[in-house]
């Protein structure tokens, strides 16, 4: 348990955790706070913000946090003037879905999740993937960093609420880990300990201490494969003033409302199990399924950012699952809907959704075959 800890070489540190707006921002808050009281138990100060206070940070939207410890006062009034630091050591991507990189209200285009990391520096990220999976999904390195694998599926709750997983206690092992010369494990232990007063918690910052999995990614380790967004967006010069909403007709969708650049997992449907329950439609932050005249529900792939919420709330196993981007030719799979593939020939649509997926497309229990048959055989059909 006992980690060694040597003097600081630099004058700070700067982390920024990557979080999708909302959903996860308590999440975010919490590891960014707990680094800051964590290095105060060392007399190192210390500071957490975020770059967004406001509506943009909505949707499922990749946004980020910050957590800044120096050595001394003048040292993090110096690293306080960065409103948004461009360099920082640690990059912690809170789920796997958000390794792709980050497209945010702010700035049009993606930019790889490593954009900020210094050479040398770690990206962490929870996920239940192997590091190759993970380095597949990343862009192309141009500078050597360590990526860090902690063991744990995304953690996703409702609007500002917080999901109790320890999802923050795992990265914040996983800090103590790259960053010891900062973060302490003993001092990480003993704060989860005061706060929490729970030994659960505590032993899951020493599981991600221990579990977390290192994996050096040399220049050049990554892909070149993402996609490159199909259609222009306005830029600042070409906005008009004020808030204009323009009103839309039914079954219209903004044109320029196309989150899938920052998408690492497309969530794909079986709509022969599906149960016209409604919840992945309520659910979508960005409204992205429509109704089908089948009354199924299927995806509007160009406004989908890959959140995996629709996934989640799906009562129905395997009914909707997430698939990794890069399963999918960004020509000949881009962004169509699927659903009339499935209406045309249902079997050869089920064998691309076994193909993407890896499950099968059968019903998993009669009581979902009974369903799946009430919906594929229904009067709406
Ligand atoms: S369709 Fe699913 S993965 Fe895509 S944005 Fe909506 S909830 Fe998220
Ligand atoms: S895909 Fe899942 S969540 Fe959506 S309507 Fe069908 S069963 Fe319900």
């Amino acid at each position: 348990m006992s980690q060694t800890v040597t003097a600081p070489t630099t004058t700070d540190i700067t982390i920024e955790v990557v979080y999708r707006g909302i959903f996860q921002k308590t999440l975010a808050q919490r590891i960014c706070r707990s680094v800051v009281l964590a290095a105060r138990r060392r007399g190192s100060p210390g500071t957490a913000f975020a770059r967004y206070g406001d509506s943009p940070e909505r949707n499922g939207v990749p946004a980020k946090q910050f957590a800044v410890v120096a050595a001394d006062d003048t040292q993090l009034e110096a690293s306080m003037a960065r409103y948004e630091p461009s360099v920082t050591d640690v990059t912690v991507a809170v789920d796997d879905t958000l390794v792709k990189g980050v497209e945010s209200w702010a700035w049009y285009g993606r930019q790889p999740i490593w954009k900020t990391t210094k050479p040398d520096g770690f990206v962490i990220v929870t996920s239940d993937k192997t590091p190759d999976e993970i380095v597949a999904q990343t862009d192309t390195a141009v500078r050597p960093y360590t990526l860090a694998v902690v063991p744990g599926a995304a953690s996703f709750a409702g609007l500002w609420v917080y999901k109790d997983d320890h999802t923050d206690w795992r990265v914040l092992g996983a800090l103590a880990k790259v960053a010891p010369d900062w973060i302490r494990l003993e001092d990480v232990r003993a704060l989860v300990q005061e706060q929490t007063k729970d030994p659960n918690a505590v032993a899951s910052v020493q599981y991600g201490f221990d579990a977390t999995v290192l994996r050096p990614v040399a220049v050049g380790e990554g892909t070149s494969g993402h996609e490159v967004l199909q259609f222009e967006k306005p830029g600042w010069t070409t906005m008009r003033p004020g808030i204009v909403v323009d009103a839309r007709k039914p079954g219209e969708r903004n044109p320029f409302y196309k989150k899938y650049g920052a998408r690492t997992m497309r969530p794909v449907v079986n709509f022969d199990t599906c149960i016209k329950c409604t919840m992945c439609w309520l659910d979508c932050p960005d409204e992205c399924f429509e109704v089908t005249p089948t009354g199924h529900y299927e995806v509007v792939y160009e406004a989908c950012i890959g959140c995996g919420i629709c996934a989640q709330v799906c009562p129905v196993k395997d009914c909707i699952v997430m698939v990794d981007e890069l399963k999918f030719d960004p020509d000949l799979d881009a962004n169509k809907t699927v659903w009339p593939q499935w209406q045309a020939d249902r079997g050869t649509y089920n064998k691309w959704f076994e193909a993407k997926s890896g499950v099968s497309a059968a019903p998993k229990s009669a009581k979902a075959a009974a369903s799946s048959g009430a919906a594929a055989t229904g009067g709406e059909d």
